[in-house]
C-alpha cells in the first residue's frame, strides 16, 4: 500500500533510515580495471611491491660520486681534486667503481657507482682543467644518496585492501607494475525527474512550468559518488509516463527518482513502483528537509525515490543514496562523516523533526563555527550555493542556542 492509503505513522529516525538502506546491500565481485578507470574505486586486496624501492642506491642531486673520506680536509682555501672516471646517466648503470682519489659524474636519478659513499652536487664544485673536479667542503657518508629499498622492500605491502586510488595510489600502483589494479566495479545509477510542471532546461519554460534542477543536481552528485550514471530525462505525472521510463531505470543498478512521492493528487510514484513488484524499506523519515524519502528494491535494483525540491532531493541523495553506492563500492566508511561545530547565533526551530540547516562555516581551534545562510526554503537551492555545510539540529529541540555544540556536514560528503 502506498503511503497515502496508510494512516500517518511515527516518522522513521535518519540513523534507522540509514541503517534500513545499507543492509544486505552487497557489493558485487571485485575486477581487474585499467588504471584509468580505477580512479575513485577501492581496490579489493593489498598490493605488495614487486622490487625494492629505491630499486637501487640512487643519486638525489646532480653531481659527483665520491669517497666521503677523501674531502675531510676540503676548505676553500685547500680544494680537494679528484679525477673524473665515468658519467652516468639516469637509465644506465656504472661500469667502473669509485675509488679513493676519484669520482664519477652522476645525474639525479642514476645508481651511484660501487665504492662511492656519498653524492656532492655540482653546485659545490668547481670544474678544473680536463677530467679533475674541485672539491671545496666535507661531505658525510650517506648524503644525497637514498639507499636501496629505503622505501619499500620486495614484498611489503604499500598500498592496503579498502584503500581507494586516488593520485597518489595510482603512482604507486604503476611503480610496483599494477596498470590494472582489482577494484570493486563502479555500478550504474539512473535519474529520472517527474512532474507535469517539470520541462527540459533546454526549453523556455511556459507560465506555471518551471525547468529541471533534479535531473542535473542529482546526476552530479551521483557522479561525484563515483558512479556510472544515465539521466531518463522528466516523467510527466501519469502512469503511462512513469511506467515507461521506470521500466527503464530497473535496467540500472540503483534508479533515483525525484518528484512524485509526497501527499498531493498527482503522487503517484509509489504506485507505479508497486506495479513493478517494489518491495518498500521506508517511505518517511523524521527529517526536514526529506520528510517523504521512499526507498525500497524491485528485484535487483534499490529504488529511491526523493522528494522533489531540489534541496530536499540533495540531503536526501548524501543520507541515503550516496551511503549505499559507497557501500556497493566496498568503502569501509559509507556514511558521511559528522564533524563538531558550534553555532553563532541563537537559531528558533517549530519544527520537531531533525533539520539540516544550510550553514556556511570557518574551522577555528579544532571545531567548526557555522553561521546560517539566508534560506527561505527546501525549494531555494540558490542559498545552498552560499553554503558549504549542514549543521544538524535535533529532534524536538525547540531551537539552539548561540554556542551550541552540535554535529555538521560538510556539503560536497553528500
Ligand atoms: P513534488 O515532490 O513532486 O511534490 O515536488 C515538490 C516541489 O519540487 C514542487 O514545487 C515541484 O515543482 C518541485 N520540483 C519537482 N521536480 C523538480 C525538478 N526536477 N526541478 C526543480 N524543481 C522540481
Ligand atoms: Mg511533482
Amino acid at each position: 500500500m502506498a503511503r497515502k492509503d496508510r494512516p500517518e505513522t511515527s516518522l522513521l529516525p535518519v540513523e534507522q533510515a540509514q541503517e534500513l538502506a545499507l543492509q544486505g546491500v552487497r557489493r558485487p565481485p571485485a575486477v581487474k580495471t585499467p588504471l584509468s578507470d580505477a580512479i575513485g574505486l577501492v581496490l579489493s586486496d593489498d598490493v605488495v611491491s614487486d622490487r625494492d624501492m629505491p630499486p637501487f642506491d640512487r643519486a638525489a642531486v646532480d653531481g659527483y660520486a665520491v669517497v666521503a673520506s677523501d674531502l675531510q680536509s676540503a676548505v676553500e682555501s685547500a680544494p680537494v681534486l679528484l679525477s673524473v672516471v665515468e658519467e652516468v646517466q639516469a637509465g644506465v648503470v656504472p661500469t667502473k667503481a669509485v675509488a679513493t682519489g676519484h669520482t664519477s659524474k652522476v645525474m639525479t636519478g642514476a645508481p651511484t657507482p660501487a665504492g662511492a659513499d656519498a653524492m656532492v652536487m655540482v653546485e659545490r664544485t668547481r670544474s678544473k682543467h680536463g677530467s679533475v673536479v674541485e672539491f671545496t667542503t666535507p661531505v658525510t657518508v650517506g648524503q644525497n644518496i637514498r639507499p636501496q629499498g629505503e622505501d619499500a622492500r620486495k614484498g611489503d605491502r604499500v598500498l592496503g585492501a579498502g584503500q581507494v586510488v586516488g593520485p597518489p595510489e595510482a603512482g604507486i600502483l604503476t611503480s610496483v607494475g599494477v596498470i590494472d589494479p582489482v577494484v570493486y566495479p563502479r555500478p550504474t545509477l539512473a535519474v529520472l525527474s517527474t512532474g507535469d510542471e517539470v520541462v527540459d532546461p533546454s526549453q523556455q519554460p511556459k507560465p506555471g512550468q518551471i525547468r529541471d534542477s533534479n535531473g542535473p543536481l542529482l546526476t552530479a552528485q551521483a557522479r561525484r559518488a563515483g558512479v556510472e550514471v544515465t539521466q531518463l530525462g522528466i516523467a510527466s505525472d501519469t502512469f503511462e509516463s512513469l511506467s515507461r521510463l521506470i521500466e527503464q531505470g530497473l535496467k540500472s543498478d540503483v534508479l533515483v527518482i525525484a518528484g512524485g512521492v509526497s501527499m498531493g493528487d498527482h503522487d503517484i510514484v509509489e504506485d507505479v513502483l508497486l506495479e513493478f513488484g517494489f518491495e518498500m524499506s521506508f517511505d518517511r523519515v523524521n527529517m526536514k528537509p526529506g520528510k517523504p524519502t521512499v526507498f525500497g528494491r524491485c528485484g535487483d535494483t534499490y529504488v529511491f525515490g526523493l522528494p522533489g525540491n531540489p534541496v530536499s532531493g540533495l540531503v536526501a541523495f548524501g543520507l541515503f543514496v550516496r551511503p549505499l553506492l559507497r557501500k556497493v563500492m566496498g568503502h569501509h566508511e559509507p556514511l558521511p562523516p559528522m564533524w563538531p561545530a558550534v553555532i553563532d547565533v541563537d537559531l528558533r526551530s517549530s519544527d520537531p523533526r531533525r533539520t539540516y540547516q544550510p550553514v556556511s562555516s570557518s574551522w577555528k581551534d579544532g571545531i567548526w563555527h557555522a553561521t546560517p545562510v539566508d534560506h527561505h526554503s527546501s525549494g531555494d537551492l540558490r542559498s545552498i550555493a552560499l553554503a558549504d555545510s549542514l549543521l544538524v539540529i535535533p529532534e524536538n529541540s525547540g531551537g539552539v542556542e548561540k554556542g551550541s555544540h552540535l554535529d555538521l556536514v560538510r556539503l560536497t560528503d553528500l
